[in-house]
């Protein structure tokens, strides 16, 4: 059977009226015609058949009528169902984003205030991805019905996006559809099943008590829209829409534009930040990205990294950032250069090709670098993570593992995936001295990773105490502003410079 859009029903009903009236004009022409020259000629032959003529031309004009009205009101049928059509979804037989902004304009009209309600299905995609489109469609459809039960006759419940729900309410008690939202997500979050079994989706909610008499229907549903990503971004279940999070919006978008131009442009900078040894000698740099905004000031990269990546920039900036890093390198030939990747540019195919063709540009060897990746990363690592980590070693680059300790700081994993060393966050150094059991915690991660061959490294080093404290506990290597901040390609040579001088000074003082 073959379907047929509403337009080209439309396009159809509408020629078949077409071709009626024509033949109707024809044929009432012509009667008229013949009914003129019969009455000009006024042949006496014909005097006695005028008023059957006459009968005739009535009943032919009433016939062609009748034919004309069937035919414009097929066409407005036929418009009225594909109008129809254009508004509801196919899938779960609810309004469209189209037919729910009608709705939200008839709301308008009768109770402005209302609550529209933005319903992101998290792992409906999933559903589909695993286990097809038809048991993907029935889980979609269970849980349309249970949110057009919760609401009775009260609203109106849409399908505004291929995982995306959403719901209007009226009302005007903000308490009231608070709870209406921690049910929705209760709702959602129940198992639907399914034929392959049982399958929990979860939602992520947004909430927009808008009033319609001041706020155009789409207008509020972008808001409760808007909401819901800002949930989504603060990794919560459920958010209200303000004002503020508009603001946040066009700061987001601004800072994206400006950060693809600022990319194009080179405007962004490298720093490097010294690792020492157990001896107090430099080993390494750690590469960190710095983004001089001409009228915003410093951006840190906690901002702009994660900014770069939702904006798929994520790998552009991590080819910058390995691009500029290579090139420095040659200044400070004895020394490691740890370069941050993120779980983008390592989820990619074309990652190795990137890091060969930077070799070849620079002319470096994988030796003189390493690359920190974070914890999260192994954990949910595909076999393209995986495969690109082994092949980054084949080649001779070192994998540090970065904020050890952050995530699931599961030290059993370790030996399950090629690490070279572990850098223990901040958060561990900082209680030294302060908490009891933080000096204990140094030595467990030490003892173990000595005993798998793993190097460590402790981050965030303020203070000479937390240094001494950690050589104590048997981590050897250290980075944080005690040891040197951050600093730009020039500072960082007169910085060796000047170590270079102390450390000859004092060998020569002990000799
Ligand atoms: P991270 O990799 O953990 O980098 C260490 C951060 O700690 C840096 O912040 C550094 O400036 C800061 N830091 C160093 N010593 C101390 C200290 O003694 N005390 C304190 N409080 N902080 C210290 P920064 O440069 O702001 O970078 C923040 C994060 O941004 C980095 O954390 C890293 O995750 C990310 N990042 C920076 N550059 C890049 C890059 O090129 N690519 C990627 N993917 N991420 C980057
Ligand atoms: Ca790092
Ligand atoms: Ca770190």
């Amino acid at each position: 059977m073959t379907t047929r859009s509403p337009d080209a029903l439309l396009r159809n009903v509408a020629g078949h009226t077409m071709d009626v009236l024509t033949l109707a004009a024809l044929v009432t022409l012509a009667s008229l015609v013949i009914f003129l020259v019969l009455q000009a000629s006024a042949i006496p032959t014909l005097a006695p058949s005028m008023p059957t003529i006459n009968a005739g031309l009535i009943a032919s004009t009433l016939l062609l009528l009748r034919q004309w009205k069937k035919g414009r009101d097929a066409e407005l049928a036929a418009r009225a169902g594909a109008s129809h059509l254009r508004r509801r979804d196919p899938v779960t037989q609810l309004p469209n984003t189209e037919g729910f902004v009608e709705a939200l304009g008839h709301q308008a009209s009768t109770q402005p205030r209302v609550a529209v309600v933005c319903i992101s299905l998290e792992r409906l995609r999933d559903v589909y991805d695993r286990l097809g489109a038809g048991c993907g469609d029935e889980v979609l459809r269970e849980l349309s019905l249970r949110l057009c039960s919760a609401l009775g006759h009260t609203g109106t419940v849409a399908r505004i996006g291929d995982n995306t729900l959403a719901l209007f309410h009226p009302s005007s008690s903000e308490i009231k559809l608070a709870l209406v939202g921690g049910q929705i997500g209760k709702l959602m979050a129940l198992p639907v099943a399914t034929p392959a079994g049982e399958v929990a989706v979860g939602a992520t909610i947004g909430v927009n008590f808008a009033d319609l008499s001041v706020t155009d229907p789409r207008e509020a549903l972008r808001q409760a829209r808007l909401a819901c990503s800002a949930a989504r971004t603060a990794g919560g279940d459920l958010a209200f829409f303000d004002a503020s999070l508009d603001e946040a919006q066009r700061l987001k978008l601004d800072l994206e534009i400006e950060l693809r131009q600022a990319l194009a442009d080179g405007v962004l900078r490298m720093v490097y930040q010294p690792q020492i040894d157990e001896r107090g000698v430099t080993i390494g740099v750690e590469a960190l990205m710095r983004w001089p905004h001409s009228t915003r000031g410093a951006i840190p990269p906690s901002l702009f990294v994660p900014l770069a990546e939702a904006a798929g920039l994520g790998e552009a900036l991590g080819r910058y950032a390995m691009d500029h890093a290579f090139a420095d390198s040659v200044l400070w030939p004895n020394l490691k250069v740890a370069i941050n990747v993120s779980p983008i540019q390592l989820q990619s195919p074309g990652f190795i090709t990137t890091v060969r063709d930077l070799l070849k540009k620079h002319d470096v060897k994988p030796q003189g670098f390493e690359f920190e990746i974070t914890e999260g990363l192994l954990l949910e690592a595909g076999t393209t993570v995986l495969g690109n980590l082994e092949q980054l070693r084949k080649l001779g680059f070192q994998i540090a593992l970065d904020d050890f300790g952050t995530g699931y700081s599961s030290l059993s994993y370790l030996g399950q995936f090629p690490i070279d060393k572990i850098k223990i966050d901040r958060s561990f150094v900082t209680p030294l001295g302060v908490r009891e059991d933080a000096a204990s915690i140094i030595r467990a991660i030490s003892d173990l990773s000595g005993a798998i061959g793993v190097k460590v490294l402790a981050e965030g080093v303020e203070t000479r105490a937390q240094l001494d404290m950690l050589r104590a506990e048997g981590c050897n290597q250290a980075q944080g502003y005690f040891v040197a901040p951050p600093m730009a390609r020039a500072q960082i040579l007169q910085h060796f410079g000047q170590v270079e001088t102390t450390v000859r000074e004092r060998r020569l003082r002990a000799a």
